[in-house]
């Protein structure tokens, strides 16, 4: 966009149809120039009230549509979601900063969810027991909540969204997307596409803004549940609040994700994965392995070797470019957040083996970009270790046994995702068996279930009972109702009985 060019004003998807917004903006920069490319118009209080209306006037029908027809409109919507994936890509691109193969990545875990919702008959399926007493049976069926609204981070535009619509959606229950103001434009295409693939009107809506409209959704009693995720202080208040008002609530949280090295590694395999973990999408992941503790100074000197000739030859660019690994930060803010970790960790005595600041791209001087970082020698309390930094940052932790290296990951606040590389399917299965993380790799840096597994991290990474997607998703978004049903026979009268009824 040339300086002279107004920019696009974006606003909601209400009730099938896109909705200028009349409230506030906010900018959308392109962190690749660092330029304002779009305004964001926040909803009022009065647009909230339009898509509740909207999303409460479309579940009567859409809760009794029968869950086969459901999955018809999903089919559809998942070939529409192929059809037009250049697009959403570019549309992550231009406002995330990611290249656009990582851009595709996301959006096709997405659409793996989309697919796992299709099976929505199935998965819906209740349970039966015949003659649960005599001549009665008895039987368990999941209905729709009603209105349903999702909260999402900015690091995953597309990805995180489909987390939750498609399987809230498929359960019969409508609902309210309100995704990061600093990536907005994913959440209006993928709101299109489902219209454009037969979804009724109101099922999916998206509503625009920050803080305010989060809280309006949040203390709003018409709202059944909320799924959120984001970083570990705000999921925590979020759970709190939307908690009071009755809600069910799972709100994901932030990370800090260790990766063991063994001696006994393939090492090359382990720092081909650690690179990919520790630096794509520039770091700004949940699953991001940070922490490499290697088991012995041999495996952490090679390591170490390994890892920073890697990081020096990091190509980072605009994500548009396919050559780049890395694409820029997403924010003037997070650059400078970055920055200042890197100089905590020198401040706190780590040794800062690659040094990405200071990166200048020539014809993208205002972008947000810093090269890959790698610190050695970064010791348990360290910042650089006990926070979540979310960029390119990997940390180097050196341990003398994998009983030492678990203590410090079990020690952690956080718990989303960890990995081990080893040959070793002892050292493997212990390692699995007792590490206090919910998603666990065995050679695997990045554990990021399929869509047929649930997400979700343990201790400070999840607030709430139930994990995202898959079989939990349906447990999430459904409430359980049992009936027991008796037909007495044409004078099979007991009479009263006043004992507790028992078989
Ligand atoms: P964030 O917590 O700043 O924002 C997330 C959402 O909350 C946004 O929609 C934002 O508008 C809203 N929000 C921000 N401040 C708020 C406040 N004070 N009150 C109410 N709502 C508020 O997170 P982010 O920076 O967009 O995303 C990065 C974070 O998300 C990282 O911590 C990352 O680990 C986490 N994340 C976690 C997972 C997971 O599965 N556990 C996945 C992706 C991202």
């Amino acid at each position: 966009m040339s300086s002279t060019e107004t920019p696009e004003l974006l606003g909601h998807y209400i009730g099938g149809r896109e909705r200028a917004g009349s409230g506030e903006t906010l900018d959308v920069f392109n962190p690749a120039t660092g330029q304002v490319e779009k305004k964001l118009a926040c909803a009022l209080d009065a647009e909230l009230e339009e898509v509740i209306h909207a999303a409460s006037l479309a579940f009567a029908a859409w809760r009794n549509t029968p869950p086969q027809k459901r999955a018809q409109i999903l089919f559809r919507y998942k070939q529409l979601l192929e059809a037009n994936i250049d697009e959403i890509c570019q549309a992550i691109t231009a406002e995330h900063g990611k290249v656009l193969d990582d851009a595709r990545g996301e959006l096709i875990r997405g659409i793996e969810v989309v697919e796992y919702a299709c099976g929505i008959s199935e998965l819906l399926k209740g349970e039966h027991s015949k003659n649960a007493g005599p001549d009665i049976d008895s039987w368990s069926e999941f209905q729709a909540l009603g209105i349903v609204a999702g909260i999402t981070p900015f690091n995953f535009p597309a990805m995180v969204p489909m987390w939750m619509f498609p399987m809230a959606i498929a359960c019969g229950n409508t609902f309210i997307l309100k995704p990061s103001e600093r990536d907005p434009s994913a959440a209006l295409l993928l709101a299109k596409l489902f219209t454009e693939a037969g979804l009724p009107d109101g099922v999916f809506n998206v509503i625009n803004g920050d803080k305010r409209v989060v809280e309006l959704i949040l203390d709003d009693t018409r709202i059944q549940a909320v799924s959120f995720v984001g970083s570990t202080p705000i999921a925590e208040s979020i759970y709190q609040r939307a908690s009071k008002t009755g809600k069910r609530v799972q709100a994901l949280g932030g990370a800090k994700n260790h990766a063991v090295i063994m001696p006994d590694a393939d090492l090359d395999n382990a720092v081909n994965a650690l690179m990919g973990a520790a630096y794509g999408s520039c770091g700004e992941r949940c699953m991001a392995i940070s922490v490499a503790v290697c088991v012995g100074e041999e495996t952490a000197d090679k390591a170490v070797a390994q890892l920073a000739s890697r990081v020096k030859d990091l190509k980072v660019g605009p994500g548009t470019d396919i050559e780049n690994d890395m694409g820029p930060l997403i924010s003037a803010d997070a650059l400078e957040r970055i920055n200042d970790y890197i100089e905590q960790g020198l401040d706190q005595g780590a040794e800062l083996v690659v040094d990405g600041r200071n990166l200048q791209l020539a014809g993208n001087e205002g972008g947000y970009f810093i090269g890959g970082n790698l610190f050695d020698r970064v010791s348990e309390t360290m910042s650089i270790h006990s926070d979540e930094i979310f960029g390119p940052i990997l940390c180097v932790v050196r341990v003398q046994s994998l009983d030492q290296a678990m203590s410090i990951i079990n020690r952690h606040e956080y718990g989303n995702g960890t990995c081990i590389f080893t040959r070793d399917g002892a050292a493997a299965r212990y390692f699995s068996d007792h590490i206090q993380v919910g998603m666990v790799g065995v050679n695997v840096a990045l554990p990021v279930p399929v869509a047929s597994h649930s997400f979700g991290g343990w201790k400070r990474s999840l607030f709430g009972d139930l994990s995202i997607y898959g079989p939990d998703s349906i447990r999430f978004y459904t409430r359980r109702k049992t009936m027991t049903q008796k037909w007495p026979a044409q004078g099979d009268s007991e009479g009263a009985r006043f004992s507790f009824p028992s078989s």
